[in-house]
Formats: structure tokens, C-alpha cells, sequence
């Protein structure tokens, strides 16, 4: 799933007036004993059933029944799928996307509202870099772009080294000739890599990178990254180039992606929160990130696991308010009361490109109103200076 995709969603708004519906269908199979993987078929089954009741006389239209028949059928055919999966649909103006997502979302579930749900993907969404994972041996770079779930191989560089000094069986002054030749090769091989690297960076097509060599090969190849690219690398891994698989390349940068976001955004918060206490570029509590927010200032937000909250939204202007206001605060008009804040602001946070973590409790957050964020500049103040992103 691409961010294009992803503001595509964002954006989507089923037509109240036609009775259309957005339905959000997550799949999260189960580990099974059952070699039929009937059960997870009859959970989906069960859940689609339960939405369908809550949604009632609502929908009369029949387009929502295509869309949960369809999201039936599927559900029976994803027979030993590890994977979990996303469909985002509404039949009345002929929507309908499915994306595959890494096995670890919160259970089977389906939401029916005007919007698509986009809450159990924000985990997974919010501070991933756009990632390039890089193979590399001495006559070998095969080039990777990760994205979510979804590996895809995007070029390649294949220098194949003269055969080797003791595959000729060279003595002496040869053989030593021979073997400083393969040498040059595969350092030439290496500063090509390493350049593809630098030019691909300058692209945009890459924000963050990941590498996976022999361990042998590391120091050569890492002495040839240049230091723009160094700076972006956020791991290793040790991979035989010619034997890897796409599986094991996407758990291996996967791993090392996840504790890179964790460490960073535990950074982050703590400085979110120091600089709410100095009046500077942090705020915490709900209603001074939604205030933030319709300011524009907002560079990342900070959320706790299963974070949720009560506010209010104007229907005419969009205003939100953390208070229970019956009233828009911004131009009067009636509001109606959002269940849950974040069906709001993970929207928001897509399309304008704001970094989300979820971080555990122990990160401090909870002391602070379990939300917080760091601001790129705050317009209150009058040095206005603006913040590079770090
Ligand atoms: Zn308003």
C-alpha cells in the first residue's frame, strides 16, 4: 500500500444522501489447528453478520449487502493465508481495494461509516520511512523497496567478477596478480553500488535504508557509502545474496524497522513533552494537539496504544473541539459528537503527512493526557521560526 493509495482512502467519503456506505473489512487470520481454516471464514462470517444487524433498516438499498456477500467470499477463500488482510468497499460508488498487512493487527473486524476506518492500519502507517533494502555481495546488488507488507524489487547491478586466482591454481607472483585483480572488481562493484545508493537517495525514491551483506563484505562496502547515505541507515543484516528469499529479506528489515520506529518515537515524545512543559514546540493533552492541529503546526503526533477519546465535529466547517459543544466554537454551526477523536485526526494525519506513533504507557505519555506532539513551529509566537524535520 502506497501513501497515494493511503490519502485515497483517507479521502473517501460515502454519499449520505444515496445511502451509500463505506465498509472496512480487517482480516486477521488466526494460527490454526484446523487444516480447513473453516473457523476463520465463520468468524468473518459472524462479524459481517453482527454489522449488518447493527446497520439495520439504515440500509435499503441492497449495494451494502453486495458489499458484505462479496467480503463473505472472501473471507471462505483465504484458506491458509498467513497474512492479514484489508478491504475497503462501497458498492454504491464503486469502491472496492484490497491490501494484504502484516499478521499482527487487532483480530477480525468490520466497521460500516461514511468514512473508511483507518485506525487498526495507523500502527503500521504513521513514522514508516519509505524504504530501501539493499543487497549487496562482491559482484551483486539487487535493490528493494519495502513498503508496509510489500517487497518489490526495483533494479539490479550484476558485475561478475574474472575467476577467482585459485580457481586458475596461480602460484606466486600470478596468482597474488590475479587475486588483486578480483580485489579492484569487486571495490569497483562496491563504489557502483554505493553510487546507485547516493543517486536513488537524491531521486526521493528512498528515505531510509537498510542493508544485507556477508559480514566479511560490511566494512569495504560501508566505507564506500557516501555520507548523506550513511546517514539514513538504520540497520543490517547478514544475507547471502544468491540464496535469500523475499521472505526472509522482509522479516529481517521488517524487525529492524520496527525497533528503529520504537526507539525514535520514544525519542521523539520525550522531547514532545519537555517542550510542552518549556511553552516551545510541544503540546500535550487532546485539546491542545486538536488546536495544533487545525493550526497547521503539527509535525508528528503521539498516541497510547488504544488511545480514545470524546470530542465534538462541526459538520459544516470541520472544527473539532475536546470539549462537549453543542455549537462549533469556529462558526456556529451544530456539532455531532464523535465516538472516538481519532477517527478525525488519523485522517488528517494522512493526508498532511504527519508522523503517528502509537507508544506503550511506560513512554510517560499517560501522565500527559495519552496524547501529545511535536510541532514544526508554533504560529503563537512571534520569533516564528521554522523547524527542519530531524
Ligand atoms: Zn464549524
Amino acid at each position: 500500500m502506497t501513501r497515494d493509495e493511503l490519502r485515497e482512502l483517507a479521502a473517501f467519503q460515502a454519499d449520505e444522501s444515496k445511502g451509500a456506505c463505506a465498509v472496512s473489512f480487517y482480516f486477521q487470520p488466526e494460527p490454526s489447528q484446523d487444516r480447513s481454516h473453516r473457523r476463520e471464514a465463520i468468524v468473518a462470517k459472524d462479524v459481517v453478520k453482527q454489522a449488518l444487524k447493527s446497520a439495520g433498516a439504515q440500509n435499503k438499498n441492497g449495494s451494502l449487502h453486495a458489499d458484505l456477500d462479496r467480503v463473505v467470499d472472501l473471507a471462505a477463500n483465504l484458506r491458509g493465508n498467513a497474512r492479514g488482510r484489508a478491504v475497503f468497499a462501497c458498492a454504491a460508488q464503486n469502491f472496492w481495494k484490497e491490501y494484504g498487512l502484516p499478521p499482527h493487527l487487532h483480530g477480525t473486524q468490520i466497521y460500516l461509516q461514511q468514512h473508511f476506518q483507518l485506525k487498526p492500519l495507523a500502527p503500521l502507517l504513521g513514522a514508516q520511512p519509505a524504504l530501501c533494502v539493499a543487497l549487496v555481495d562482491r559482484q551483486r546488488a539487487r535493490f528493494f523497496d519495502l513498503r508496509l507488507d510489500d517487497l518489490c524489487e526495483r533494479g539490479a547491478i550484476v558485475h561478475l567478477l574474472s575467476r577467482s586466482a585459485s580457481s586458475y591454481g596461480y602460484k606466486g607472483f600470478e596468482g597474488g596478480h590475479a587475486e588483486r585483480r578480483v580485489s579492484e572488481e569487486a571495490l569497483q562493484h562496491f563504489k557502483a553500488a554505493a553510487e546507485r545508493l547516493r543517486t536513488d537517495l537524491e531521486k526521493g525514491i528512498w528515505e531510509r535504508l537498510i542493508v544485507g551483506c556477508h559480514d566479511v563484505s560490511w566494512p569495504e562496502f560501508e566505507s564506500q557509502l557516501h555520507p548523506y547515505v550513511r546517514e539514513r541507515l538504520i540497520g543490517r543484516f547478514s544475507a547471502d545474496v544468491a540464496s535469500v528469499s523475499n521472505e526472509e529479506i522482509s522479516d529481517h528489515a521488517r524487525t529492524l524497522v520496527n525497533r528503529w520506529i520504537t526507539e525514535r518515537g520514544v525519542k521523539k515524545v520525550n522531547e514532545a513533552l519537555d517542550f510542552a512543559k518549556s511553552n516551545g514546540r510541544g503540546v500535550s493533552g487532546l485539546r491542545r494537539v486538536l488546536q495544533a492541529l487545525e493550526a497547521g503546526e503539527v509535525q508528528s503526533i503521539f498516541l497510547t496504544e488504544n488511545y480514545s477519546a470524546r470530542a465534538m465535529e462541526c459538520a459544516h466547517c470541520g472544527h473539532l473541539d475536546a470539549h462537549l459543544v453543542a455549537a462549533c466554537a469556529a462558526c456556529g454551526n451544530p456539532t455531532r459528537e464523535l465516538a472516538d477523536v481519532c477517527d478525525a485526526i488519523i485522517p488528517i494525519a494522512i493526508r498532511r503527512d504527519i508522523e503517528l506513533f502509537y507508544l506503550r504507557e511506560r513512554d510517560g505519555l499517560d501522565r500527559a493526557g495519552n496524547i501529545a506532539a511535536l510541532l514544526r513551529f508554533r504560529s503563537d509566537q512571534t520569533t516564528g521560526q521554522a523547524v527542519g524535520a530531524s
